[in-house]
């Protein structure tokens, strides 16, 4: 028996994998392919839906993939840069390029599998192939299961199992070499921001550095911290978590270097900060897996019968949370963070998505659109998870009577309210005291610190324990 020809020239599409380092799909293609062409698609079905055209996602993507054409010319390759209907382009790309195949990375989105669906079609009409390779995770679709082949829908087993398949290979990088042959010059110059209808954000002054060289400078101050990320993770007002999240969601750092650095430095050093985060990134891959097996989660809750709970859904309440004009300061501060930033830390995400939910009894899904519409790290398995885990209506969530109170949660994890102080400077000058719950601070103190409650910061819109006893009977009601 012959082996299947192997297809001679290749079509690298690059979609959340904005790398030239480690990348399976591009690895595989150079391996195989005697001609290899890249492209990246600024693709308008997701483009053309984004309600603010001052997104930094898309900024940080367009100077990303600039990077990006400029790394893989130094190899010897180019980068196809176009804004078009993705599941049109790449079709039509491969035929006028004549390439065997396409190859590109699993994407486990419901709206990225059908689409990579309709493109494989298209390809076969014209003779190519779509072939994807596994790259955005350590371990993925059912590549973890239980002892009975069942999946995990609880995080400790899922760690547990995870742990115990990893090897010392599992962590390798995906080699990439040079390209062989120049391919035939189809390189236009890259879509401006301005020409697909988009505009400059705040990205540059919050000095969230793009691309593969951003990500690893956040990642060089971060190997500084690990050791402490155990302890400093919490709380807001202090450099502890790595920030990397943007790069992990659009691929400009390997997976597979940031889990092998944290287990090796787990098992080497025997180091808690390094466990911890690996936890972290574990949980990343666990609510893939989730979202690739229980698909039903977009949309509707993990545990169907919390479908009935009857949320109040407070329109006017709903925009408070948003502007972050709650009256509870560590929420504020949180939402602020969101809103000037994109980005909220990972403490604040679920003191507020726990307030949305359990003391304005608000739907979680109004919360996690809020947050896909903001979020700079936004990614539908964690913001769903996240939200999910918040609302008790998910996989392995918070029980529902854990309800967090904001106070307390505020005074634990930002104790002296420097958090606080930076995101909401209205009520700066208030005692450390008071910083929590302006409301109860005494008028003398009010009064010297220039605060005007219900004028210059609102009052709080909820009293947190009649909405506790609400929110109770709220579940109460929906689980029978
Ligand atoms: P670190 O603390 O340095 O963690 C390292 C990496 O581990 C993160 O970059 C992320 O990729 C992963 N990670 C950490 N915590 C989680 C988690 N709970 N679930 C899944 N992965 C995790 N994370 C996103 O990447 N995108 C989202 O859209 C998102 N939405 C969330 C919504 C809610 C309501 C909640 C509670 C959490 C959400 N998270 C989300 C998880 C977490 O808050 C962020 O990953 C984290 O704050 C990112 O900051 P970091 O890179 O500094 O994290």
């Amino acid at each position: 028996m012959t082996a299947p020809a192997m297809p001679s020239s290749a079509l690298v599409w690059f979609r959340r994998d904005l790398r030239c380092l480690d990348h399976a799909a591009l690895s595989a293609a150079l391996r195989e392919c005697e001609v290899v062409h890249c492209v990246f698609i600024f693709d308008r079905e997701i483009l053309d839906l984004l309600p603010d055209k001052a997104d930094r996602r898309v900024e940080f993507i367009w100077e990303s993939v600039r990077e990006l054409g400029q790394a893989l010319a130094a190899l010897g390759g180019e980068l196809i840069v176009q804004h078009a209907v993705a599941r049109d382009a790449i079709p039509a790309l491969a035929r006028a390029l004549k390439v065997n195949a396409v190859y590109a990375n699993h994407d486990y989105e419901p709206h990225a599998i059908a689409r990579d669906l309709a493109v494989k079609k298209a390809l076969n009409t014209c003779g190519a192939d779509l072939h994807t390779f596994k790259d955005q995770v350590i371990f993925e679709k059912s590549e973890i299961l239980t002892q009975a082949s069942g999946t995990f829908s609880v995080f400790t087993p899922y760690k547990n199992a995870w742990l115990k398949k990893v090897t010392p290979q599992t962590f390798n990088a995906h080699s990439i070499t040079r390209f062989k042959t120049k391919s035939a010059p189809q390189v236009k110059a890259m879509p401006s921001l301005e020409s697909m209808g988009f505009a400059r954000t705040n990205l540059s002054a919050l000095k969230i550095a793009p691309g593969a060289l951003g990500a690893d400078a956040l990642l060089a101050d971060f190997a500084n911290r690990i050791d402490h990320y155990d302890e400093a993770r919490n709380f807001p007002a202090i450099k502890g978590p790595s920030y990397l999240s943007v790069h992990l969601r659009f691929g400009t750092i390997s997976i597979r270097k940031l889990a092998g650095l944290a287990y090796e430095r787990w098992k080497s050093l025997d180091r808690d900060g390094a466990a911890v985060w690996l936890s972290e990134l574990i949980w990343r891959d666990f609510y893939f897996q989730i979202l690739h097996h229980h698909p039903h989660v977009v949309g509707g809750a993990f545990k169907p019968a919390y479908d009935k709970l009857n949320w109040r859904n407070d329109p006017v309440q709903f925009k408070a949370w948003c502007d972050g004009e709650t009256g509870f300061p560590i929420v504020d501060a949180a939402m602020r963070q969101l809103n000037q930033t994109g980005y909220m830390h990972n403490r604040l995400r679920m003191i507020v998505a726990s307030f949305l939910t359990k003391d304005l009894q608000i739907d979680w899904r109004w919360g996690e659109k809020y947050f896909a519409e903001k979020l700079i790290d936004f990614d539908l398995a964690a913001n769903n998870g996240g939200w999910q885990w918040a609302a008790s209506t998910g996989c392995d969530a918070q029980p529902y009577f854990r309800i967090f109170n904001p106070q307390s949660q505020s005074e634990k994890f930002d104790e002296k309210g420097q958090f606080i102080r930076r995101y909401v400077p209205e009520i700066a000058g208030l005692a450390d005291k008071y910083i929590h719950t302006p409301a109860a601070a005494p008028a003398m103190l009010l009064d010297a610190a220039a605060i005007a409650l219900g004028k210059s910061y609102p009052r709080p819109i909820v009293d947190h324990a009649t909405a506790r006893e609400m929110t109770l009977a709220m579940y109460k009601a929906a689980r029978g």
